[in-house]
Order: C-alpha cells, then structure tokens, then sequence
C-alpha cells in the first residue's frame, strides 16, 4: 500500500490523498445499505486509497499510473448511488471526482459542465440565466452531474422530460485506460455505452445537458381517502398536455406517517398526491383534486421553492430514506406498471401482500411513453421472500428493475449491455474501471 501511496504521490500533490482508515472508508460506500441484500455483500469492500484530483490533467496522470500498475479504479461522484455502484469490489483505488466543479461553457438552451458538479449548484446558477434542469434526481443537493448520468436513471422533470435516456444528455467528454489515456467526443446513440454504465466503460470528465426555460413551480400535497382516486387524479395531471410539471408522484396510506418534517403540515391519514406544478395551472388542478375528494393539505408558494424543507425531498428513492429512518425494515422495488391496467395490478398486489407491500408511484415518461414507474416499499424478512415477490410482481407483468444487485444491467433499463462489453474491451483493455460490475466480466483481484 505505502508502495502505492508514494507513487500516486508523485502525480498529484499529497493533498489529494486520502489514505486514513475512516476516511478510506466513508469514501468507499454509497447508499447500498437501502437492501439488506448489498448490505450483507459490500459492507466490507472498500479501495486502498482514495485520490482527489483538482484538475483533469491530474485526473489523467492518476488514470495512466493506475493502468501502468494494473490498479483497479473505481470513480466516485457523491456516492449517494443505491446499489454500490460506486463501491470498489476488488481494492485499489477510488477516484473523487467532486472538486472538478465547475461549468465550462453556457449556451441559449445547454450548458457544458465539469463531471463533479452538484446539481443543485447547477440548477442555480441556470436559474441566474433564467433556465432550469431538465431532470434531476431528489439527491441533487449532494450528486454530481457524472454520477447522475454515469449511475442514476431519472427523477424530478421525467414525467415532462423522460429519462437520461431521453434526450437528457446531449454530449460527454470520456477518458479511456488505453495506452496512452484517450479523450473521447461522445454523442448521439454513441452515449447509450456511458449512460448508466457505472463508468465501466470510460471516465466521464464533463457533460453537455440541455437546458429549458426557468418556470414558476408551486408544490401540493393533496390527501385522498380512496387510493382509486389518487391514482386516477395523478393519471390525470401527469397525462395533461396543458398543465406543466415536474413532479407526479402517488404514496399510499400510511406512507406520509413516516415523514417527520412534515408532522405538523399533514393530517397523515390516507393517501397523497404529492405534485410540483406551475404556478398558472394551480387552480385547475385544485379543483379537479377536490372533484375526486382530494383536499389541499400542504402547498409551498412559488415565492418560497428550494427556501427549506420541500415537497420533492419526499419523493423517489427519498421516499424510502424517510421509511427507512422509522423502521430500518423497509427495502423497496423499482417496476413499469402497464398505463393500460395499473390500478388492477395495484389491487392484485394489495390483496396479495396487504401491508407488506406499500404503492409509491412516481409517473414519468419513457421513449415518450407516460408510464407509472413503481417505487414500492417493500417489509423485509428474507432474501427469498423478497425474490418470491419480485417474481409475483413480474408475473403480473408490472416488471421489476432489480435495485438489489450491483451487477450491470441486472437492474433493467435494457442497457445495450453486449455493446458495452464490447466497448469496455477497447476503452479498458486491462479491465479497471470498476471491476466486477459487469457482468460478462469476471472481477479479478490485482491488487
Ligand atoms: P455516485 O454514487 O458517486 O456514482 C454513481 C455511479 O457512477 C458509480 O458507478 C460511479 O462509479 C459512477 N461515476 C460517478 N461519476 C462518474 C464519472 N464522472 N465518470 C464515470 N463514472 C462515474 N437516482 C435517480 O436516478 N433518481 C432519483 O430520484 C434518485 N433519488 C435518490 C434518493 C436517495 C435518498 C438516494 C440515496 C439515492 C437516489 N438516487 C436517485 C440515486 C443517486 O442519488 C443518483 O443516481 C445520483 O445522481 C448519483 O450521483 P452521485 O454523484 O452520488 O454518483
């Protein structure tokens, strides 16, 4: 190791090396203890060192030395990934790419950014010039731009904008672990082998993602007796070609319990539509709400977005965290339900697993497609148990993308997974880049 230490301290200066047990630690995990499964897999892994970098000519200096000494690299944004996929599976060395921050370039519609900025500093700054993200994950005040693209999917934006397969990303610039480092233009259908590859195939250092007008957003949370009619309401607002949004997203009784911030603002019985609007179609939807029985519970003014606590910080995979922070029991899913029968698959679930399985909804698109992409939670008793019910919900055809697994592509998506292999050969000829994350690839230990 002290071998190691010296001679990446030649190539960046001693500032950037972490190397102290705690912090070696801290900055190999991410947030795969969200399953019980990866939990009990990866608690122990972790890298050798980790490298800060402050520059990309420091970055490539690093990325030639770990080739030349066959040292396994694995990169890390800001670690908030849910299933290890930043975690090192065989040692070596983890790069932390948070202090390439900066943006590189704005443009009337885009801006080109550096791979470690936050992306709630990035939102802000386009606010400044009157544009907003497209998408963005509930994590966005700690990921960065490159962990989002690199091993994140969706988020607030995709019920309007799709997912980071949708046209979300538009340009990324990759460093590859041939001999000598290549810098690479990647675009068009290109970008399918770097989007949710883990950076298995190359080293993301920036990202050009388009940009649309800054809107007025309020939230809402509305309160629903019937889970009928909250799904039939959100189905409304999410497939409304007139009302702009942002956020769609359905949570079953007694889901909203576990929200403790919010203790004083809901009444906490039954079941929410939680929604990010603009501000113009507020009333609209209020009243299509109340004509279903929904009432207005909680709303965030325009003029108080983002200033505290929102609405949004309890959706997606947020949703779980809260769940997880009143009773370390609960796990989750991710699944497509069918827009043409969801409500039927919904209620053969609830009368199959009853309180085991709680429905949270987030609507988004997909190729164009508006589907309710489920984010369950899940009572966890056993491996097995949790596998029986996957296996059910596929059966229905409401398919599962597997959140307990680090392996590539075993989480769905439908990743062109043999294009990347193919890539990964040519970018990565020693295999390096996060190994063991591929599945094709056997993960071997150099080190
Ligand atoms: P990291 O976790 O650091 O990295 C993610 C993956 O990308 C790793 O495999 C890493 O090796 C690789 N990587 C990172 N940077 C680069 C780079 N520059 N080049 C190549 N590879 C790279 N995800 C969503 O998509 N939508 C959500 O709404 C969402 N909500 C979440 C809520 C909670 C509470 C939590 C804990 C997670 C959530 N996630 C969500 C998962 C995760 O937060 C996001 O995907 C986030 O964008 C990851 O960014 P990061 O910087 O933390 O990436």
């Amino acid at each position: 190791e002290s071998f190691i230490i010296e001679r990446f301290m030649k190539v960046v200066g001693s500032a950037s090396i972490l190397t102290e047990e705690k912090n070696v630690l801290k900055l190999s995990r991410d947030y795969y203890w969200y399953s019980p499964v990866l939990k009990e897999e990866l608690e122990k892994k972790k890298a050798d060192i980790i490298l800060i970098p402050e520059t990309t000519i420091e970055l490539k200096s690093i990325l030639n030395l770990a080739r030349d000494s066959k040292i396994p690299v694995t990169i890390r944004g800001a670690g908030t990934g849910n299933y290890g996929q930043a975690m090192p599976l065989t040692g070596g060395i983890v790069i932390d790419l948070s202090h390439l921050n900066e943006v590189i370039e704005w443009h009337n519609h885009s801006v080109k950014v550096q791979a470690g900025m936050r992306l709630r500093d990035l939102e802000k700054q386009a606010n400044e010039h009157g544009l907003e993200l497209t998408i963005y994950p509930s994590t966005f005040a700690k990921a960065t731009i490159g962990g989002f693209v690199a091993g994140g999917s969706g988020g607030i934006g995709s019920v309007t904008w799709g997912n980071l397969w949708d046209g979300n990303v538009l340009e990324a610039t990759v460093l590859t672990m041939n001999e000598p480092v290549q810098l690479l233009t990647i675009s068009g259908d290109d970008l399918l082998n770097y989007i949710h590859s883990y950076g298995t195939t190359g080293v993301i250092i920036d990202v050009t993602i388009p940009l649309k007008p800054k809107r007025n957003w309020r939230q809402i949370a509305f309160q629903f007796s019937s889970l009928t009619n909250v799904l039939t309401f959100t189905e409304d607002v999410a497939s409304s070609q007139k009302w702009n949004k942002r956020l769609v997203t359905v949570l079953e009784a007694p889901i909203s319990t576990y929200f403790l911030p919010l203790k004083k603002k809901l009444s906490q019985t039954g079941h929410y539509a939680f929604l990010e609007i603009e501000e113009d179609s507020y009333l609209e939807i209020k009243y299509l709400a109340e004509s279903l029985d929904g009432e207005e519970e909680y709303t965030v003014e325009p003029s108080h977005y983002r200033k505290g606590i929102g609405i949004s910080d309890f959706t997606w995979n947020h949703t779980t965290l809260w769940a997880l922070k009143n009773d370390d029991n609960w796990t989750y899913l991710q699944n497509f339900f069918n827009l043409e029968n969801y409500q039927n698959q919904i209620s053969t679930i609830k009368k199959e697993f009853g309180e085991e399985v709680l429905i949270h909804i987030e609507w988004l698109k997909d190729k164009g497609k508006l589907i309710p992409a489920g984010l369950p939670l899940v009572k966890y008793s056993s491996k097995e148990r949790l596998y029986q019910i996957i296996e059910f919900f596929n059966q229905l055809g409401a398919s599962v993308n597997d959140p307990h697994t680090y392996l590539l592509g075993a989480g769905g998506w439908n990743l062109q997974l043999e294009a990347m292999a193919k890539l990964k050969k040519v970018n990565d000829p020693y295999d390096l880049l996060n190994q063991g994350k591929m599945p094709s690839t056997k993960a071997i230990s150099v080190m």
